[in-house]
């Protein structure tokens, strides 16, 4: 069965079960089956015919999974995109994928072909929509969705996700639910427009499960957080790690809290040991997994349960196996595969792996390569992270590149220094992460300016961070900037980054207010 058939099948076995729901709404298997039907017959009627992909603006409203599978069933990709992304960005993802419409549950804020949130749910409600020929069905290459990360330059990236790749995913993910589990319900943490939600909402999706998902709202406010947790019924738990360590910081969260947690499915980042330890503590009844991918092989292709065994030998806990059918490699710079417990660089080889970005990048080499090897000829992916392999296990030991995750998020730090390069009182920007005990903890930034700076120049730090947030999300502004007066340059009159490094760690003092010094070298 196709993921479409599975999600439908639910919708004419048990089309009262609850499929989604959150603080903007529920949503049955039945009503998802019913209104993505009318919706797509709607846009396959006023829709122009190239089949370029739809994008879905929203947060966590039922409706967004109404609007994916809508354009699933026309085979369009749909190009999901969170409401805390701001305009601006928005705006450079509709012109990267060229969407043909935006289905806006949210305020867009700027023009653009577009279907509001009232015309949306006008058609889903309209029983005229109900008839018309079966949608055709999707070949395994057809593009599934389409999901932006940061690219280096500035310019988001698309991976263009296949339905054999998500496919491919799923069947293996499932393999790690509880067998026979009642009411399963799964946690969706992470916004649409990161991938680890795939791993929540179409994994319940395809199984029947409920997905039970968090605004952002509720995931910065504790009590409400905790309020829902209690009424949740959560099994199973998807997030990052990073998400887990903020719950952490109430001793009430607990198995009681969550009595029927089974199951943590952890990707994105580093689980920390310790991290692991406590959770295991706190929620003796719950299995942990860690799984480990880029958005480029579809959510994730390795996995491994945490034991106790793990937990009381290692300090650095492994990303897991690779799924059945995929092969990791390590490789050296030159691309040749290096022997056991050596570390170099991860190759992904899998049928989850894209074919390659959505406007491919125009380097030399790319890091999608068909991979050739004895009865073995499969899409490649160069990952940029290092790693090695024991016993078939593989272990993360960090980034080739300047690459980071803060809270679970993938950063360029090249894509915060153009889009603050942007503004017009920065001349260069340098952005680098802060860490305390080896993790990301934030991102800092060393900025020179377009003119001489003044002492009167001091507030222009909250200007800049404010002028960068209409133009990158919340998560990628960095907290700490500091005003140079000249970039130190490299012998070979490149910037050094090194010495940038430095001078942010030597700058003891908050930078989070107006009362920002210049610092003259
Ligand atoms: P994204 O494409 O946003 O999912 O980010 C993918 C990157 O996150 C990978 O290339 C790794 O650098 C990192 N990552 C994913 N899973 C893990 C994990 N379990 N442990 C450590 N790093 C991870």
């Amino acid at each position: 069965m196709t993921i479409l058939e599975k999600i439908d099948h639910f919708g004419n076995t048990v089309p009262d079960k609850t499929a989604f729901s959150s603080e903007e709404g529920a949503i049955t298997y039945g009503e998802l089956l019913l209104y993505s039907g009318r919706l797509a017959r709607y846009l396959q009627k006023t829709l122009p015919a190239p089949q370029n992909p739809i994008a879905v603006y929203g947060h966590k409203s039922p409706y967004m999974l109404v609007c994916f599978l809508a354009a699933a069933r026309l085979g369009r990709p749909y190009v999901p995109v969170d409401r805390f992304i701001p305009p601006y960005r928005l705006n450079r993802i509709l012109k990267e994928s060229q969407a043909a419409l935006v289905l806006a549950l949210d305020e867009l804020g700027f023009e653009h072909p577009q279907m509001r949130k009232e015309e949306i749910l006008s058609v889903c409600a309209d029983s005229a929509w109900d008839a018309g020929d079966p949608f055709p069905a999707p070949l395994g290459t057809d593009i599934l969705y389409l999901m932006f990360t940061s690219g280096s330059s500035g310019q988001p990236k698309g991976v263009p996700v296949s339905y054999s790749n998500a496919e491919s995913f799923l069947s293996w993910a499932e393999t790690f639910l509880e067998s026979g589990e009642e009411a399963p319900v799964f946690l969706n943490q992470a916004p649409y427009s990161f991938d680890l939600s795939v791993m929540d909402t179409y994994l319940a999706l395809t199984t029947g499960a409920r997905v039970y998902s968090l605004t952002k709202a509720v995931q910065t406010d504790f009590s409400r957080l905790y309020g829902a947790f209690r009424e949740s019924g959560v099994t199973l738990w998807v997030s990052t790690p990073s998400f887990a360590e903020m719950c952490m910081v109430d001793k009430s969260f607990c198995q009681e809290m969550l009595p029927g947690l089974r199951r943590f499915f952890f990707c994105g980042e580093t689980l920390r040991p310790a991290l692991a330890r406590a959770l295991k503590r706190r929620f003796p009844k719950a299995k942990l997994f860690n799984f480990y991918g880029p958005t480029e092989a579809t959510v994730a292709v390795t996995a491994a349960e945490i034991t106790d065994k793990m937990l009381e030998f290692i300090d650095a806990l492994p990303v897991g196996r690779v799924k059945p059918g995929g092969m990791i490699r390590i490789v050296d710079e030159m691309g040749e595969p290096l022997p056991d417990e050596t570390c170099g660089e991860i190759v992904i080889i899998s049928d989850s792996v894209a074919r390659d970005y959505w406007n491919p990048e125009k380097t030399l080499f790319s890091r999608f390569r068909i991979w050739e090897e004895v009865g073995v000829r499969k899409w490649s992916f160069r990952t940029g992270d290092r790693g090695y392999l024991k016993d078939g296990m593989l272990y993360f030991c960090g980034r080739m590149d300047q690459q980071i995750k803060y809270r679970g998020y993938r950063v360029e730090p090249g894509d915060v220094e153009s889009n603050m390069e942007l503004l017009p009182a920065v001349q260069n920007a340098v952005v680098l992460p802060r860490y305390r005990h080896n993790f990301v903890v934030g991102l800092q930034a060393a900025v020179t300016l377009r003119h001489a700076p003044q002492p009167g120049d001091f507030g222009q730090i909250a200007e800049i961070r404010k002028a960068l947030s209409q133009l990158i999300p919340d998560y990628m502004v960095p907290k700490k900037i500091v005003i140079l007066d000249r970039m130190p340059l490299s012998s070979n009159g490149k910037i050094n980054r090194a010495e940038v490094k430095e001078l942010l760690e030597n700058e003891r003092r908050s930078y989070f207010a107006d009362d920002c010094r210049v610092v003259r070298r």
